[in-house]
């Protein structure tokens, strides 16, 4: 292998060897992948981009770039409860560096292994670097935004805040020990999708969402698609430790408006939160929601509490 494959030798020695999973009549090689949907069910797409020195910095390790750019997708397909199937691959590059795409390629493959997902296509250009993966999924019972209703219960299934503090030790703004920073080194590039809690919830909850722009603004989607309001109680939710330990006076407005956790946000109806409860899942029950358009209202110990921060947009 030469030290700067061209686009062919990028195909064939880094991703064309990819193993072929579950439904792949036809994978990478040909002008498309053929693909056999599943008899029943509906399949779940989604896509994400990644760019550097905006989603990551440019010089980060390649296997970890890899890692987060295929679990930021599967968390979008873990918020539907879909099981991921195949996912293709854009990757734009400033270079052929054979070093940098061995290390991104086991990356990733490694990373789809552990999902069960394979990669079936892509496309490989010049310029700079950006990676774009589009995932598709199955799915026989789909957990949508838009059907929450006054009354239900409002849930999150983890710990928030610990890869909006990780960020500035990530970008190198922030300088702590050797554990600190692998722990933030796991919080930002190995975000977990939440498969299991989506399977449990699937029958009982009304809506649900991964968190990647932050609880207030993820939930306030749900309270725009399903046409009400939420009053969230902040003295409830779990805020991430490397939160409280990297950022003690700022914890609360990262664990509310920093993004990147890609915890679920999902709601319960009443008539439903006692079946919730018999299946013992470590999820924190935050609020309620309401009629009306007030969009999200948070409170902290009985008092209005108004975020610092607000959820990440582009432009
Ligand atoms: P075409 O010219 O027909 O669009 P390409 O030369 O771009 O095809 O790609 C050849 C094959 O390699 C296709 O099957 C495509 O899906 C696959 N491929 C290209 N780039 C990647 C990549 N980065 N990862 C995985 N598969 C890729
Ligand atoms: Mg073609």
């Amino acid at each position: 292998m030469g030290t700067a494959p061209g686009e062919f030798e990028i195909i064939r020695d880094f991703f064309a060897s990819a193993p072929v999973g579950e439904g792949v009549a036809l994978g990478i090689g040909d002008d498309c992948a053929l693909l056999q949907a599943p008899a029943s069910g509906q399949l779940a797409t989604s896509m994400d981009t990644l760019v550097a020195g905006r989603h990551f910095p440019a010089d980060a390790d390649p296997a970890a770039i890899a890692a987060r750019a295929l679990r930021v997708n599967l968390s979008d397909l873990a918020a539907m409860n879909a099981r991921p199937l195949w996912f293709t691959l854009a990757l734009t590059l400033p270079d052929s560096d054979a070093v940098w795409l061995r290390k991104f390629a086991d990356g990733l493959l490694q990373t789809a292994a552990q999902f069960g997902v394979s990669l079936v296509g892509g496309d490989t250009t010049a310029g700079p670097l950006s990676i774009t993966i589009q995932v598709i999924g199955h799915t026989e019972s789909p957990l949508r935004r838009d059907r929450a209703g006054p009354g239900d219960h409002v849930y999150v299934s983890g710990p928030l805040g610990a890869a909006a503090a990780a960020l500035p030790v990530v970008l190198g703004e922030q300088r702590v020990n050797a554990d600190v920073q692998l722990q933030c080194e796991r919080a930002f590039y190995y975000p977990e999708p939440q498969f299991p809690v989506a399977a449990a919830i699937a029958e009982l909850a009304s809506a649900a969402l991964d968190i990647s722009d932050g609880l207030l603004a993820d939930l306030g989607h749900i309270c725009e698609s399903s046409r009400v309001s939420a009053d969230i109680h902040l003295e409830r939710l779990a805020v991430s430790p490397l939160a409280q330990t990297l950022a003690t006076e700022k914890a609360m407005a990262l664990a509310t408006g920093g993004g990147d956790d890609y915890q679920l946000c999902f709601t319960v109806p009443q008539q439903r939160v006692a079946d919730l409860d018999q299946l013992g899942l470590k999820v924190t029950a935050i609020g309620t929601l309401i009629e009306g358009s007030t969009g999200v209202r948070c409170w902290h110990n009985g008092n209005p509490w108004s975020p610092a921060v607000t959820g990440y947009q582009h432009f």
